[in-house]
This record gives structure tokens, C-alpha cells and sequence, in this order.
């Protein structure tokens, strides 16, 4: 697997927002974008450059890849497999890579950030329907409940689950069960619902052309 090695808070300059990769330290007056909210690089005082069509697109994916954190050909197959699917192109692809299991654990608050989510999959701590799954791409589907297995509370990463998670809410299609400290995939999200700190519609005409 491939890893981002740009610094964090660089990626988050360079997009010119947040795109909270850091944990707690995001919502600190400590975040760079709060205190250096300026393109990296010796020209970065300079402020953000007016884009093109096409730079605005490609910046848009470049932001896509670092929120969800995977690579080019990652991005790029999803964005081909839904575009041959029979929904919206749009909404296909914001579930493909909302639907994976790194992104569903870390918006439930299992993990603080997605990279510490991909961490904790992929060294076997987490259950897809009562089996182990270390894949962080996983791609869950409607029914699927994430947990964390039987001695899940007697592990010290899972110590301070239950307070994390206690002011976390469900999503309408992701049911949170904070005493069993499990999840369920209740339905697939929706362009409408879409939080997301992008516009996939721009990923989309970067990849058509
Ligand atoms: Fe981005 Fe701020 Fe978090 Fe750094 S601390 S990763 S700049 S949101």
C-alpha cells in the first residue's frame, strides 16, 4: 500500500482548508490553517492563485485523495466503476468511498482520524458480520454491522471508546450502538446528505475528459 508522505498540514494549505487529518489538533487554535492559512512554499505568501477550469478540478481530486487518503489508481477505479454504474455518476462514487470501512469507522468516532482508522484495521482489531477484517478499503454494503469483537474492552486502545463515541450520532444510513460499540450500515448516503468538504461534480469532469 502506498502512503502520502506530504506532511498534513501541508496538504491542508495546499487545498487552502481544513481537511482534518490530525486529530484533536485540527480543531486547536494550533491548526496551520488557522495560523497559516497561506499556500506553502517560498511564493505561498503570495495567497491562492485564481484556477483555471481545470485547476479548480484537478485540485478538487487532489483533495479528495488526501481527505480519504488513497492514492491516484484507487480514486481513479472508483471513479470508473461508478461511472458504469446505473445511479448518479456523482452519488455512486461519494459511496464508493464513503462506504469504505476506514471512512465508516472514523465518522463514527472509532477512530480520531482516518489514517489512525486505517491503522487500527489493518492490525486486525476489527469484525465485518463476526469476521476479522483488515482490509481498510473494505467496501461495506447495506446490513453489514462493524465490531470490535468480545474483548474489545480489555484492550487499551479500546479504554476510552465509550467516552469518545458517547456524543456521536448516527447518520441516516450509519446506526451507532455506543454500549455494544457497534455499527450498523443501514442504508447508502446520499448526494443530498453529502457533508463532504469537496465537490465531487468537479472530480468527475477531470476524469471524463
Ligand atoms: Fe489540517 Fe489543521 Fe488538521 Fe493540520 S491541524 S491537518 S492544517 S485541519
Amino acid at each position: 500500500m502506498g502512503r502520502m508522505l506530504s506532511a498534513k498540514c501541508k496538504q491542508c494549505r495546499r487545498e487552502g482548508q481544513k481537511l482534518f487529518l490530525k486529530a484533536e489538533r485540527c480543531n486547536s487554535p494550533k491548526c496551520a490553517m488557522v495560523k497559516r492559512n497561506f499556500p506553502p512554499g517560498a511564493h505561498g505568501a503570495k495567497g491562492y492563485p485564481r484556477l483555471s477550469g481545470y485547476g479548480q478540478q484537478l485540485r478538487e481530486k487532489q483533495k479528495v485523495k488526501r481527505v480519504y487518503r488513497i492514492l491516484e489508481t484507487p480514486l481513479a477505479n472508483y471513479f470508473l466503476k461508478a461511472s458504469k454504474s446505473k445511479a448518479n455518476t456523482e452519488e455512486a462514487l461519494l459511496q464508493l468511498l464513503e462506504m469504505r470501512l476506514d471512512n465508516v469507522f472514523y465518522r463514527m468516532g472509532f477512530a480520531k482520524s482516518r489514517d489512525l482508522s486505517r491503522q487500527i484495521i489493518s492490525h486486525n482489531h476489527i469484525f465485518v458480520n463476526n469476521k476479522k477484517v483488515n482490509i481498510p478499503s473494505y467496501q461495506l454494503r447495506v446490513g453489514d454491522i462493524i465490531s470490535l469483537g468480545a474483548d474489545a474492552g480489555k484492550k487499551k486502545l479500546f479504554s476510552n471508546l465509550k467516552e469518545q463515541i458517547k456524543n456521536k450520532e448516527s447518520l441516516s444510513w450509519l446506526h451507532l450502538d455506543p454500549d455494544k460499540l457497534e455499527i450498523k450500515v443501514t442504508g447508502k448516503p446520499t448526494l443530498a446528505e453529502n457533508k463532504a468538504e469537496f465537490d465531487l461534480k468537479l472530480v468527475i469532469e477531470f476524469y471524463s475528459k
